[in-house]
């Protein structure tokens, strides 16, 4: 952390991969400023789902851009797999990755005073949003244990297995859509570390992302 580099992590692996958390625990461990970009095509995503539009229409997705400042980043209703599904169409449109590039840039580069630097999680961010970033970790796990975390959040104990095959089936098609499309595929940076966490603990796999950083500083 004394290099003259700025300190970003770019954290980036597929649907209910264990980022969000990781996220969380780098940012408090390092005093990182978090920027959770899957949030941003979420609310797309959504602004244009309440507008009763087409996610895979480019106007339609480029409209509910406009909207991002005013939209609730905290709001339940986009952590939906529902609305994960429209992020993951408004996200293969090239216009929407260009509308929110920027915005994800001047995040990373600029931590808050009071904080050390930033992190952020997504799919692109140690690809194309910061490809010169330090520290670059991809983290993935096999699709049927992110079904079920997926599932246990949002039915807890009460959810049926109709319930879980549909989470599952909407998983499949957005791992599909994220890695198969031209523009930003989800991919791992040939420098990051690969983390698979189908059978880790979240301490493990905090401490394999710890030693990493450290071996590089
Ligand atoms: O990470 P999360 O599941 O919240 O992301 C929702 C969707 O947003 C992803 O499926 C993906 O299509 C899109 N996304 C993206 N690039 C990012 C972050 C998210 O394309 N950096």
């Amino acid at each position: 952390m004394l290099s003259a580099e700025p300190f970003i992590i770019a954290l980036d692996g597929p649907a209910a991969s264990g980022k969000g958390t990781l996220a969380r625990k780098l940012a408090e461990h390092y005093n990182l400023e978090l920027l959770d970009t899957g949030a941003l095509y979420r609310a797309v995503g959504w602004q244009v789902l309440q507008s009763r539009g087409d996610p895979e229409n480019e106007e339609d997705a480029l409209n509910a851009t406009n909207w991002l400042n005013d939209i609730d980043l905290s709001n339940p209703a986009l952590r939906r797999e529902s609305t994960g599904a429209a992020a993951s169409k408004v996200a293969a449109i090239p216009a929407v990755r260009q509308a929110l590039r920027d915005f994800q840039r001047e995040f990373a580069a600029n931590p808050p005073e009071g904080k050390n630097g930033t992190i952020l999680d997504g799919r692109d961010i140690g690809t194309v949003i910061c490809p010169g970033a330090p520290y670059k970790i991809f983290i993935t796990a096999d699709v049927e244990t992110r079904a079920k975390r997926r599932f246990l959040e949002e039915f807890g104990e009460d959810g049926s297995d109709q319930e879980y095959e549909e989470i599952l089936a909407e998983l499949q098609a957005r791992d599909e859509r994220d890695m198969t499309r031209s523009n930003s595929p989800l991919k791992k940076a040939d420098d990051a570390l690969l983390i698979d966490t189908t059978n880790s603990s979240i301490e493990a796999v905090f401490e394999a992302a710890v030693t990493f950083i450290s071996s590089k500083e």
